[in-house]
This record gives structure tokens, C-alpha cells and sequence, in this order.
């Protein structure tokens, strides 16, 4: 569903995407993981993007991505994103923040895409709070809704990253949950997290990313207990 094939980037000097291959299949759910800097963003904002590359292709269900226009936007909707920083709208309602890109880029009139809102809010568990503000609610309140908002939009892929880094220790698991909802659900997910346990239990395959390159991957169990690079091994110890 969603091929990367050897993408280049540079920073400047820095070489920050080196040949990157990597296919995900529809369904499948990618924990990408690595040291500080090693372009676990930079690989996930390519994917919608957030940025642009230097060489190689990415295709999201066969389509390469325009740099720019209005097919950039429909398209870049079919890749839902969550961040570490919730990004709602601070001056709309929940309910809005979830509405919106169903109006303008979907189309969706507003009675539908308030009822979809509505929907995706109680999916996500905070469907009471659907006419407050963002910044009335919880750090793991604001990103499930952050989560609702992306997933209105019928995304193809969700590229989630380190959704729980910013959030009080009580507020992950609500949000990880979620994840975990939709990885069973069927959602082809990108995760960028620390979280080791989301890894064990949810991801299909882990890939380890080091110094820009993807060092190594595997399924969980496997990369776990039976990491193959020395990078991996270092990175598991520091970590586990
Ligand atoms: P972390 O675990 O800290 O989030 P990461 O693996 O997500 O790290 P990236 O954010 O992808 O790493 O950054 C990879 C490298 O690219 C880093 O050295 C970073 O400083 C650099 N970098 C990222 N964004 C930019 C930018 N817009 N301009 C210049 N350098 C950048
Ligand atoms: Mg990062």
C-alpha cells in the first residue's frame, strides 16, 4: 500500500533519508523505532509530504504524490498523521476540529460530517466532550481527538508520530489503546514510539532505523529477542 523506494534526503550536509526501501503492506502495522535523530520523523512527514525528497519514489496505494496543488491536499488526506503535539484547532470545538477537513477537502456537507464527528468521537472514547474547546481536555483527550480528526477523513495509512511522548504517564495507555483498536481493526499504521510493549503487541514488524538508514527489520518477537546489528542490540539495551 505504501512503497518507499530508494528515497534520498539531505538536510544540508546531512544525509538523513540514505536509500531507504521499505513496503508496507495494507493491514500491516509498522513500529519504526531508533536512536535521537536517526530520521524516524524525517521518513514519516516524507510519506505525506511534509517534506519534500531528493531522489526515489513514494507511492500511497500506486499513486506518487504531487509536490504542491489542490491533488496534494486530496491525496495527502488519504494519510492521517498524528503528532507528538496535538495540533488541533485552538479556537474550534472538538466537534469543528473533526468536521473540517471532511468539509473542505472531502467535500462532506456539514450535517454529515457532524453525525461522522460525533461517530468518531465516541469511537475514540471522548465523545462527551465533543462542544469544548482543546484546551479544556486532558493531554490523551486532546490527542484521541486528534486521532478522530485524522481518521475522519478515511485515511488509506495512519502515520502516528511518538503520539504519547508528550502525555502524563496515566494518559498513554488511554491513547495507546486507541492504537491498538485500530491496528485490530485492520488500519495500515506507521508508529514512530518508544513504547516497547505497543511494539510486542500490535506491530507486525519492527523496523530499526540508525544514522539515517534502516538498519534492520523483523517481526517483534524476533527483533526483540534475537536483534541481528550490533546498532540494534546497543539501541536495546539502552532502551529495554
Ligand atoms: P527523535 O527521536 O529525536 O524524534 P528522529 O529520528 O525523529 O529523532 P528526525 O527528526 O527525523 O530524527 O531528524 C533527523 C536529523 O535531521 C536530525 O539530525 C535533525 O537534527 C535533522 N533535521 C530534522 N529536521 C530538520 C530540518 N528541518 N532542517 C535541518 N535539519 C533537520
Ligand atoms: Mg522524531
Amino acid at each position: 500500500l505504501v512503497v518507499l523506494s530508494n528515497v534520498n534526503k539531505h538536510f544540508g550536509a546531512l544525509h538523513v533519508l540514505q536509500d531507504i526501501d521499505l513496503s508496507i503492506a495494507r493491514g500491516e502495522v509498522v513500529v519504526v523505532i531508533g536512536p535521537s535523530g536517526s530520521g524516524k520523523s524525517t521518513l514519516c512527514r516524507t510519506i505525506n509530504r511534509l517534506e519534500t525528497i531528493d531522489s526515489g519514489t513514494i507511492t500511497v496505494d500506486g499513486k506518487q504524490l504531487p509536490s504542491e496543488g489542490r491533488e496534494l491536499a486530496r491525496l495527502r488526506a488519504d494519510v492521517g498523521m498524528v503528532f507528538q503535539s496535538f495540533n488541533l484547532f485552538a479556537h474550534k470545538t472538538v466537534l469543528q476540529n473533526v468536521m473540517l477537513g471532511q468539509i473542505k477537502v472531502r467535500k462532506t456537507d456539514q450535517a454529515a460530517a457532524a453525525e461522522k464527528a460525533q461517530s468518531l468521537l465516541d469511537r475514540v472514547g471522548v465523545g462527551s466532550q465533543a462542544d469544548k474547546y482543546p484546551a479544556q481536555l486532558s493531554g490523551g483527550q486532546q490527542q484521541r481527538v486528534a486521532i478522530a480528526r485524522a481518521l475522519a477523513m478515511d485515511p488509506k495509512v495512519m502515520l502516528f508520530d511518538e503520539p504519547t511522548s508528550a502525555l502524563d504517564p496515566e494518559m498513554i495507555n488511554e491513547v495507546l489503546e486507541v492504537m491498538q483498536q485500530l491496528a485490530r481493526d485492520g488500519m495500515t499504521m506507521v508508529v514512530v514510539t518508544h513504547e516497547m510493549g505497543f511494539a510486542r503487541s500490535a506491530a507486525n514488524r519492527v523496523v530499526f532505523m540508525a544514522d539515517g538508514k534502516i538498519v534492520e527489520q523483523a517481526a517483534p518477537e524476533q527483533f526483540f529477542s534475537n536483534p541481528k546489528s550490533d546498532r540494534a542490540k546497543d539501541f536495546l539495551s539502552k532502551i529495554l
